[in-house]
């Protein structure tokens, strides 16, 4: 009888990963291989400061991301540094946290956690309870900021987060939905300000980040956070998908539209003006800063930052 066996395009071992869009199998050794060579690519583009942050919130994306870099760790001019938000999410968090300060200690990389509670004054739970509002958009509010207050402290002027394309493209979409164009430009923001953000994954699928993640065996079954299932981003995942299954590459596409205007338009976009929140200091579009707004103007003084 004949071998049914499909095998890798590069060695010919037992292939476990099709590429769709370019018809190519891999070995578990190539598919590895490849996501790392697509972060040391993506990596050569930048100029990485002394230590680089890696926004880890302990899922499968971050955790790929922290195991690249760990691999390829001896190449970099950079340390590493992983950073975790503790949004305060019972039933969901916990399990994640755990996962993610076992996964630093497996890795030897060093892991800061900062807590809503600690910084705001409140977990993310008891911010929405018994309200209307969207979870997924003051969590993404408050962490943004969380970040960056825990990266002040750390004097880490880079992020590194766990985007892949998949992400991307989810973006893209959401922004066209939304019809708020200005977030198109987002990376256009007060860099003085923030850290700079670094998207390794960019250009690498959700489904190559995930393999990548169980191939390497730091891959857990951790349990989903309970305000996703209600996201527009869940919609649109899905979504897209779908049209992934009948058009190979229109992922990809969609993920690299935005970056492709943002490419051509060059220097000519010129970002709305930011300045400091009323309240907290903050750089923000308007008198009063997202932050201050979600968490009300009595708010305690979460934009304290002291230096370890
Ligand atoms: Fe926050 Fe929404 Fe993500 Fe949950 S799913 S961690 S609420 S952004």
């Amino acid at each position: 009888m004949a071998d049914k066996k499909i095998h890798c395009e590069q060695c010919n071992k037992p292939a476990v990963y099709l590429d769709r869009e370019q018809g190519v199998h891999l070995c578990r050794d190539h598919l590895k291989e490849s996501v790392e060579n697509e972060v040391r690519r993506y990596l050569k583009t930048k100029s990485l400061p002394e230590t680089l942050g890696v926004a880890f919130s302990g899922g499968k994306d971050s955790t790929a991301l922290l195991k690249v870099l760990s691999e390829i760790r001896s190449e970099l001019p950079c340390s590493i540094i992983a950073l975790t938000v503790d949004e305060g999410i019972e039933g969901y968090r916990q399990d994640t946290i755990r996962a993610a300060t076992e996964t630093c200690l497996t890795l030897e990389i060093p892991h800061k956690i900062i807590r809503f509670q600690d910084l705001y004054g409140y977990s993310l739970d008891h911010l929405v309870s018994g309200s209307e509002r969207n979870a997924c958009t003051i969590c993404g509010i408050l962490r943004r900021r969380a970040l960056e207050v825990l990266a002040q402290k750390h004097s880490i002027s880079m992020i590194a987060t766990g985007h892949n394309q998949d992400d991307h493209a989810q973006t893209t979409l959401m922004n066209a939905i939304s019809g708020d164009v200005r977030k198109v430009f987002s990376g256009y923001g007060p860099s003085s300000w923030y850290a700079h953000r670094i998207k390794p994954f960019a250009r690498v699928s959700e489904k190559e980040v995930t393999l990548y993640a169980l191939l390497s065996g730091l891959f857990k079954d951790l349990p989903e956070c309970p305000y996703a299932v209600s996201s527009l981003r869940g919609e649109v995942r899905t979504l897209l998908y779908q049209y992934e299954q009948k058009h190979p590459g229109a992922m990809r596409n969609a993920a690299r539209c935005e970056e492709e205007i943002r490419e051509r338009l060059g220097g000519t976009y010129h970002p709305e003006e930011y300045k400091a929140c009323s309240v907290c200091g903050w750089p923000g579009s308007g008198t009063i800063c997202q932050v201050c707004m979600v968490l009300g103007k009595d708010i305690p003084h979460h934009n304290t930052v002291t230096k370890e």
